[in-house]
């Protein structure tokens, strides 16, 4: 029999996946869709140059460089489970995107290489899940390493993220010496055996009692004792699992493994999804929207993607379905746009290839065909009650330049191109103060969406541009723009005032200290590292 709406909506799961790169977040997908049967053979998910194109080489740039700039959801079943996951880009030069696919996230697992520790990618984008409160599960990877002592890398996580951890499994050995983990609560110990080369197939696992005679003899007498050891002390410092701490994001729940060879890889999907809950409710300025009580269709845009087809120089618009039921096809309410929309051409990715979707449900993701009128954080929805999901913030850039164009005839094919890849939320645009379009600023979060803007502008819109870098490092907002006069802000030298394109006054600062000193001098300022969709 068909599940019902409810029942497939509880058996979702929806997280995103993040680490610093190298850590094996790839791989570690990789292996829950090999348990999950959705992928037959490992390297099916490879994203890297030398390999098959990843499934989310979308744009030519990616397949240039061989990284991964868009961010891509994958969607597989694993023991009655339906499981969304939505892949970061894994490379250091990151962009917005990053962030807000973490909006469309329930939780998060954070992918750490034993031999390194916390990694600072990895700090900015658990700031963004903090920010949130969504639950974040620790995956400590590459225990067929030498890894860094046990505790330290607690401690780290800890003392770095500020994040309170509790280990449900714990390593036995490492390196060559990596024999398995023992799980706190059941006491028991899963020794693990390779059972082929290159961790295609599942690892061969053995269960035994910690307190079964034969357990000192299956991982060796010193692992054993050492293992008792350190349980013991664990046990008296380790903080107590406390589910609601888990859920709120106080509280990381970390499990030990090795993505490559498969060990910790089953028992840690077991524990998480028992851990982790169905899609959990989402804010609308009507209150909180929750999937199991509102059985109208309701989806947010979260994600912007043009050309990934260049044939058909199409855009699609991935939205993070919040309650009900998507058919193909149907028509819903785009509130922002005021008016009826069909949801044509949805799409999902499964394992390795993109398909056209009959349903979805709320926990899911679905891009659909986007004709130019979606922007980030769109509501539609099919509810007579037309709320509206909270925005999505706009982080804060990193870095700026200003853009100017090789032929200055191209003037308006210019400014077309730049407005409407700022609208898709790919750049943010800026302009001076009282300057109107003639001086146009880009700001962005990795300094990869330059690369993204200029060869969009010259393949879509035939504009050459040149960038020049600006010193600047900070952007404010002006939490009381409409209390205070902007023209008479007596910023440090160094300060810039532009616009953004709602009309928005911010600041630019090349320092920390310089913030400081426009906010001692100017009394009653207020500013904000977030603005809003
Ligand atoms: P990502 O950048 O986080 O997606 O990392 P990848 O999954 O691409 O892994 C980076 C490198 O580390 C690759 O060469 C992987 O084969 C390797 N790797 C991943 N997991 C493990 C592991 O558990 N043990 C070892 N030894 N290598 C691993």
């Amino acid at each position: 029999m068909a599940n019902s709406i409810e029942q497939e909506i509880g058996r979702r799961r929806t997280f995103a996946i993040i680490s610093h790169p190298d850590a094996g977040k790839t791989t570690l997908t990789e292996k829950f869709l090999l348990y999950g049967g959705a992928i037959n053979t490992a390297g099916s998910v490879k994203g890297k140059a030398n390999s098959k194109h990843a499934v989310s080489d979308w744009m030519e740039i990616e397949k240039e460089r061989g990284i991964s700039v868009t961010s891509s959801v994958l969607q597989f079943e694993y023991e009655g489970k339906c499981i969304n996951i939505l892949d970061t880009p894994g490379h250091e030069d990151f962009s917005e995107d990053t962030y807000r696919t973490l909006m469309a996230a329930d939780c998060a697992v954070m992918v750490i290489d034993a031999s390194k520790g916390v990694e600072p990618q990895t700090i900015k984008l658990f700031k963004v899940c903090v920010m949130r409160h969504i639950p974040i599960f620790t995956f400590i990877n590459k225990m067929d390493r030498e890894a860094k002592d046990t505790f330290d890398l607690l401690d780290d996580i800890e003392k770095v993220l500020g994040i309170e951890t509790c280990p449900i499994n714990w390593p036995i050995g490492c390196g060559k010496e990596f024999k398995g983990v023992y799980e706190r609560a059941s006491r028991n110990i899963l020794r693990f055996e390779a059972v082929s080369t290159g961790g295609a197939k599942e690892a061969k696992e053995t269960i035994i009692s910690a307190d079964d005679d034969n357990a000192a003899d299956l991982i060796g007498e010193d692992f054993y004792d050492n293992l008792m050891e350190e349980i013991e002390l664990l046990d008296g410092a380790a903080a107590e699992l406390d589910m609601d701490k888990v859920h709120q994001g106080k509280l990381s729940p970390v499990f030990f493994g090795s993505a490559l060879t498969n060990f910790g890889v089953e028992p840690f999907l077991e524990h998480f999804l028992k851990m982790t809950t169905s899609p959990l409710p989402r804010k609308s300025d009507h209150g909180e929207i929750d999937p199991m009580t509102e059985k109208d269709f309701s989806a947010f845009v979260f994600k912007i993607q043009a050309n990934m087809n260049k044939a058909h120089r199409d855009r699609i618009a991935f939205m993070r379905i919040c309650s009900g039921e998507f058919e193909a096809g149907m028509s819903v309410y785009h509130v922002q746009g005021g008016k009826d929309v069909r949801l044509s051409q949805p799409q999902q990715m499964m394992a390795d290839e993109r398909k056209i979707v009959d349903k979805a449900y709320a926990g899911d993701i679905i891009g659909v065909f986007d004709p130019g009128v979606y922007s980030i954080g769109d509501t539609l929805t099919t509810a007579k009650d037309k709320f509206e999901f909270e925005g999505i913030p706009t982080f804060a850039p990193e870095h700026f330049a200003r853009v100017s164009l090789v032929d200055s005839m191209k003037r308006k094919q210019f400014v077309k191109g730049v407005t409407q890849i700022a609208q898709e939320g790919a750049i943010q645009m800026f302009q001076e103060y009282k300057g109107g379009m003639e001086e146009i600023i880009v700001g962005v979060v990795g300094v990869l969406q330059f690369d993204v803007l200029k060869f969009r502008l010259e393949n879509e819109y035939n504009v050459q541009i040149r960038l020049e870098n600006l010193p600047y490092e900070h952007i404010r907002w002006i939490e009381n723009k409409d209390e205070v006069n902007v023209d008479t802000i007596n910023g440090t030298s160094d300060m810039k005032k532009v616009v953004d394109m709602k009309g928005n006054p911010l600041l630019l600062f090349i320092n920390e200290w310089s913030i400081g000193m426009t906010l001692d001098r100017n009394d009653g300022l207020v500013l904000t590292e977030f603005g809003r969709n």
